[in-house]
């Protein structure tokens, strides 16, 4: 647990990224240093031998005497020069040399040689000749003659060892007691930047489907963390909004289908128990039958809302003629409407044939629901008037009938399902209250638009507004 949990992958991270840097600024130091250091070394072993080939003492009598040996010896002493020197004739012999080379000479390689005769300086540094490295210039006193003397300088370089040496236990010691120090501080750190984390988890462990409506505290920093819980309460809003319209549909829909069922029940029981003709329990039947076919249409209607809500009533958009659909409705709502001697009229007012993408089967159900609530809310001897035009790559429908009308403060609700203005006369009609919920949920599958305009007592006009390219996609 902690080995997965943020903090400890932060701190590791942290921890790592500075044993890193750590590590490469002391190599980066370590190699600065040396080659700085021995620049300097090079240059006063330049500047000495410079100076001693220039002591013309040594040049101008003769090397192999004492004399002029000691000379040299004196004159390393009055300068206070402590370098290796040895001066070597032409042969490359040694000629002479200072006091402090007693023990060991310093060797003439073959390279040294090779870039004296040709006048050239040469550097290098040898291992381990006096236990310690040391830093060796070989510098021919006359440039350009091939049997030119030769000065040799030699400078220990255990002082600077010493000194990186030095550096590197430095580095050693105090390299991992940072990285500890440090690391502990991230570690601190991340548990502190985390502790909003944990409170929130805290918080949304409490909620659950029994207390949606509670809420995280939302900082007002304005952090990430703010924004996290934002989120989260957003999403809390949506799904107790979810919850309380499931909740809703489900007690309507047991309401609406318990109605019915009592009824069913109620008549039946009187039929049982006085119905004694035939003719009473026929009666008693055809209401019954009446209630199962309204019982049929609640379930009917739920269901297609119901799928419509989970998605899994797809569209099966096609291209049809949105004219010829209108024309063979407007026939079949002359036929519904025949009974109530209630007059059809349809009006085309394009030319051309008007052509549709959508799903032509519940097109056809939107139409159907639209004219059968302006024929059930119409009384005998009404009208209903069909409209059809086009523009601007739109379809527009409309649906205007001489019926009841509907009150102004109802119409915001009609598209609400089992929304409902008269139960007593809609039981009568035979409403379910689900008839335009599946209307508009039709409309905006299609990305359409429905309006309705109304004056109670005198009729309603459903417009509906369609785009003639229908569904990009199948919308849930
Ligand atoms: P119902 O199955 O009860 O007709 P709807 O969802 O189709 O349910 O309609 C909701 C309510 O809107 C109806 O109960 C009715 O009161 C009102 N309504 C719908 N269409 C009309 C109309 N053309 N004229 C008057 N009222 C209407």
């Amino acid at each position: 647990m902690l080995l997965r949990s943020i903090r400890f992958r932060l701190t590791c991270l942290y921890a790592l990224t500075l044993a890193v840097i750590l590590t490469a600024s002391g190599y980066g130091l370590n190699a600065y240093l040396s080659r700085n250091q021995l620049g300097h070394v090079d240059e006063r072993l330049l500047l000495i031998a410079a100076d001693v080939s220039t002591f013309s003492s040594i040049l101008h009598e003769n090397l192999t005497a004492s004399t002029p040996c000691e000379r040299l010896e004196a004159y390393l002493r009055q300068r206070n020069w402590g370098e290796y020197v040895q001066i070597l004739n032409e042969r490359g012999s040694i000629a002479c040399s200072s006091s402090n080379l007693l023990d060991f000479s310093l060797p003439l390689s073959k390279t040294a040689l090779q870039h004296a005769e040709r006048g050239i300086p040469h550097f290098e540094t040898l291992e381990k000749l006096d236990h310690h490295p040391i830093r060796l210039l070989t510098y021919p006193i006359e440039p350009g003659n091939r049997n030119s003397t030769m000065v040799q300088i030699g400078y220990s370089l255990a002082s600077i060892d010493h000194e990186i040496a030095d550096l590197r236990l430095t580095f050693f010691l105090l390299g991992p007691a940072v990285l500890l120090i440090t690391s502990l501080g991230a570690w601190l750190l991340a548990g502190k930047a985390l502790k909003p984390v944990a409170r929130v988890t805290r918080a949304v462990r409490r909620i659950n489907a029994e207390n949606l409506s509670e809420r995280l505290p939302v900082a007002n920093n304005q952090d990430e963390i703010s924004e996290l819980t934002a989120t989260f309460n957003q999403m809390l809003d949506d799904l107790e909004n979810a919850f309380r319209r499931i909740k809703q549909f489900s007690g309507d829909a047991s309401h609406e289908l318990r109605t019915p069922l009592t009824i069913l029940r109620g008549e039946t029981e009187v039929a049982l128990r006085w119905a004694k003709e035939p003719e009473e329990f026929r009666k008693a039947l055809a209401s019954n039958m009446e209630e199962i076919s309204r019982m049929g249409r609640i379930i009917e209607d739920l269901l297609t809302l119901a799928k419509s809500e989970s998605g899994d009533l797809p569209l099966i958009p096609t291209e049809f003629s949105f004219s010829d659909l209108i024309q063979e409705l407007y026939l079949q709502g002359r036929a519904l409407a025949e009974p109530k001697q209630i007059g059809v009229n349809l009006q085309l007012q394009v030319a051309e044939e008007i052509m549709l993408r959508g799903d032509e089967l519940r097109l056809r159900q939107m139409f159907l629901n639209l004219l059968g609530n302006a024929i059930k809310y119409t009384p005998s001897g009404g009208r209903i008037d069909i409209a059809v035009t086009m523009d601007r790559g739109f379809a527009i429908l409309s649906i205007t009938d001489t019926g009841v009308g509907i009150p102004a403060e109802h119409l915001p609700h009609i598209f609400d399902r089992f929304y409902r203005i008269d139960e007593a006369r809609n039981r009568e009609d035979g409403g379910t209250g689900l008839g335009l919920s599946i209307v508009k949920w039709i409309v905006d599958v299609h990305h359409g638009r429905i309006e309705v305009r109304s004056t109670p007592g005198k009729g309603s006009t459903f417009t509906v507004i369609l785009p003639l390219a229908g569904p990009e996609a199948v919308k849930k």
